[in-house]
């Protein structure tokens, strides 16, 4: 058995097809090909790909030459109109015009007009790009399929050119369906996000009061507890003014999220007593909600601070938290 074979056989560990392609690739190609040989081979395994493109077919282009009547659809093809009174020579003739086209728009534009594709896995680091994905635990976070069904892209929540941060707090995952759609509803939905962010109620203490923050980010405020439960109790709210935690925006929810992690570590770290953590949010009044302002509680618990702790929250209903 040749090296190679004992390597594809027993040795390559797959994570994705990478692997085997590059090889049938070089294997196919006399044992040497370009790195973007290789590229457009992966291409041709990546369904994701096409989709992206099924959808610029049917919404940008597609449209575009149907209400120019050059071409009509049935169900899922395209038809050239009139294909069939078309002789050879206006064939061949209509073929160069398009490839002429191609031609001087490529050579005007460049790569440019490629730069709406590109932009999004550039700006955005390796690293970056694990942890985002490692805590969408490597699903889109819209539709919710895997990252081996579909290649997944690191996505600005709010688009940079509506002020969005180039924050770990601003990025989620999506599948290239996803974000693809994503890009179809830039003007209608983000502009409505943008004020949405920006919205404060003036009569809502936790939007007009000047707080001391223990901790802020793009989206969200930590700060102490005016009337703390335990030593340290502290709350998390987001910018925005919203009732309670169902109205929070995924992006508030990364934030909101990323504070309560740094709040535990200054907790722990300042105080060595704290044993463990209540974590949560009262929602309406009938839930015991006193300030209309969504905030997360962030109580510190030590041992020994209620004579029996057992049950935690569930002691909400009093004398349900044992079973
Ligand atoms: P809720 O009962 O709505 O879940 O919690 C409201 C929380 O806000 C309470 O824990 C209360 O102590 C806290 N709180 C109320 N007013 C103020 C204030 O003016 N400043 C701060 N820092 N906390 C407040
Ligand atoms: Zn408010």
């Amino acid at each position: 058995m040749s090296d190679l074979e004992h390597f594809i056989q027993n040795k390559m560990s797959m994570s994705h097809i990478y692997q085997p392609v590059m090889i049938k690739k070089l294997l196919t190609s006399l044992g040497k090909a370009h790195k973007t040989e290789i590229a457009q081979e992966i291409l041709t395994y990546d369904s994701s790909q096409v989709e992206y493109y099924e959808k610029v077919t049917n919404n940008m282009v597609g449209r575009v030459l149907r209400s120019h009547h050059i071409v009509e659809k049935e169900k899922n093809h395209y038809i050239l109109k009139d294909f069939e009174v078309l002789s050879p020579e206006e064939v061949a003739k209509s073929i160069k015009l398009c490839e002429a086209k191609i031609e001087e728009f490529t050579e005007k534009r460049g790569v440019a007009m490629w730069e709406h594709r590109r932009k999004n896995r550039k700006a955005i680091s390796g690293s970056i790009r694990y942890e985002v994905l490692k805590r969408a635990l490597g699903r889109c976070e819209l539709c919710g399929i895997s990252k081996e069904e579909k290649a997944l892209e690191v996505d600005h929540i709010i688009p940079k050119n509506l002020g969005g941060e180039d924050s770990i707090n601003n990025y989620q995952a999506l599948c290239y369906t996803c974000n693809a759609n994503k890009r179809d509803t830039d003007n209608t939905d983000f502009r409505e996000l943008e004020d949405l962010y920006n919205m404060k109620d003036s009569t809502c203490i936790f939007c007009s009061v000047n707080f001391e923050k223990v901790f802020e980010n793009n989206l969200a405020i930590a700060f102490l507890d005016k009337y703390p439960v335990t030593n340290l109790h502290t709350l998390i709210i987001p910018k925005r003014h919203c009732s309670t935690f169902f109205d929070l925006t995924q992006a508030e929810l990364n934030a909101t999220y990323s504070l309560a992690q740094k709040v535990k570590e200054q907790i722990i770290a300042k105080d060595s007593s704290v044993g463990g953590f209540n974590i949560g949010f009262n929602a309406e009044e009938a839930a015991g909600q006193t300030v209309n302002h969504c905030h997360m509680h962030i109580i510190p618990r030590r041992k020994g601070d209620v004579e029996n702790p057992i049950g935690g929250i569930r002691n909400i209903i009093p004398g349900k938290g044992q079973y």
